[in-house]
């Protein structure tokens, strides 16, 4: 039983009530990215699992502790999607986008699988808005690429957000670090992880991103990437930065950032809050230059971010940030009866061709019941039928926030064409300004 009613762990239902807040974050981030360029681009949630080991690079936590991977039923080895990335990487291979337009930019909203230890801001069904541009060199790229992750979070209205930049240089200049590294490290090596030890034959860069607190202490006094970088990837990284501060885009340079992932080159960055725990990285993302031809293209430079949704929206709500209201119900018509009820139904559709949002009894409940339940949708007018309304062709609306009531004809045409009587006695324009905005129109 507790299986049936239990969704697994780490998972999350997004509720009626809250799946407005979520489009808005979505439309917002795509709309945003659409500014710039970005067109939407949507991939399987599984592939090959071959894609992310090559891809995401096999010393990374994603790829050697993370990955939901399954034998399918034809006995391929499939993995759900850990991240975005690869997918749109492969897509624009697979489908020859790399040899069009250039660069090509695509955005996209994903959820993504990975087995980590469920908290807040942690979860193993996650989701992610990112974008992806292939194809561009130039730190002007990076600089954009920045820029609409910034400028989500400003249109949002989102507080206490921080840009940290870095550049972890290319293969060229991180072989001399990677030296470095190994040399600092392996005076810990009875205090590294177990992990770590792998990674310091393997990619001693993995260490600075460890997550255990032992290693992240040892981390602190490694030498820096940022000051072995060659003047090539010097020289970019003072490019970015300039164009970032021309748009002022505020950001700090963190020389500790290197990215959970294998592939990036060059540019990477994080957006960063304290409000939110310790799952603190909101949006992460960077250069990737080496991943087309590592998946056997041309070599092609690439730069793209992820943008973790649950961890945004968990920041707009520790920060008060303000949510667009979701539509409250125009008007519900109650209905005594069987006659009143039919009424109801062919009322409340015609009502909805106009474009309102209008509901009606489907419960057949008391009319005292049908009243509580529109006072709790928080339906802004109410109308009440019966049989000695279906009779007349008169019934009365109620404008909810004043208790304002007139008596409308609803005959007419179907829809609440006109209103029959004022009992109020009050002046046409009164009447006008409480329900203007049903369709009264006749009235003026
Ligand atoms: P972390 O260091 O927190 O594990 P990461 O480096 O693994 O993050 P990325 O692979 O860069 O994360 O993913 C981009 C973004 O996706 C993260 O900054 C975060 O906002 C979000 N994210 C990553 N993993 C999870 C998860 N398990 N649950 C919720 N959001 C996540
Ligand atoms: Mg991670």
């Amino acid at each position: 039983m507790a299986l049936l009613t239990n969704a697994p762990r780490g998972t999350q239902d997004v509720l009626p009530s809250q799946s407005g807040r979520w489009k808005y974050l979505e439309k917002t981030a795509m709309e945003t990215a659409a500014l710039f360029g970005f067109r939407e681009i949507r991939t399987p949630v599984f592939e090959h699992t071959e894609l992310f080991t090559r891809s995401v690079g096999d010393t990374t936590d994603v790829v050697q502790k993370e990955m939901y991977t399954f034998q399918d039923k034809g006995n391929r080895s499939i993995t759900l999607r850990p991240e975005g990335t690869a997918g749109v990487v492969r897509a624009a291979m697979q489908n020859g986008l790399l040899g069009d337009a250039l660069p090509v930019m695509a955005s996209y909203v994903v959820s993504c699988f990975r087995y980590e230890k469920p908290q807040a801001g942690r979860l193993r069904e996650f989701h992610q808005f990112g974008i992806e541009m292939l194809g561009a060199a130039a730190p002007s790229a990076d600089a954009q690429v920045i820029a609409v992750a910034n400028e989500i979070f400003r249109v949002l209205g989102v507080e206490g957000i921080r840009l940290e930049l870095n550049s972890i240089g290319c293969p060229t200049c991180r072989a001399a670090y990677h030296k470095k590294l190994v040399e600092y490290f392996s005076a810990y090596k009875d205090k590294l992880c177990e992990t770590c030890l792998g990674r310091l034959e393997k990619n001693p860069m993995r260490i600075l991103d460890c997550k255990s607190p032992e290693c992240q202490e040892i981390a602190k006094g490694a030498p820096k990437i940022i000051d072995y970088i060659c003047d090539d990837c010097r020289e970019h990284f003072e490019g970015v930065k300039t164009r970032l501060n021309a748009m002022g885009i505020d950001f700090v340079v963190n020389p500790t950032i290197v990215r959970g992932l294998d592939y990036y080159t060059r540019t990477v960055f994080e957006f960063v809050s304290e409000n939110i725990g310790a799952q603190g990285t909101v949006c992460g993302g960077g250069r990737y230059d080496g991943l087309i031809g590592m998946l056997g293209g041309k070599e092609t430079p690439a730069l793209g971010f992820a943008m973790g949704l649950e961890r945004l929206l968990l920041l707009m709500e520790k920060t008060g940030a303000q949510f667009p209201e979701e539509p409250a119900c125009d008007i519900y018509i109650a209905s005594m009866g069987e006659a009143a009820s039919v009424k109801a139904c062919q009322l409340a559709m015609q009502l909805r061709e106009e474009g309102f949002f209008a509901q009606c009894d489907s419960m057949s409940r008391s009319l005292k019941a049908q009243m509580k339940y529109a006072d709790k949708i928080g339906a802004r007018y109410t109308l009440v039928l019966g049989d000695n309304e279906l009779e007349t062709g008169v019934a009365k609306l109620k404008n909810m926030a004043t208790s304002q009531q007139i008596d409308v004809k609803f005959e007419e045409g179907g829809v609440l064409t006109a209103i029959y009587e004022n009992d109020q006695n009050d002046t046409i324009e009164q009447i006008a300004e409480s329900f203007g905005d049903l369709p009264l129109k006749n009235l003026l």
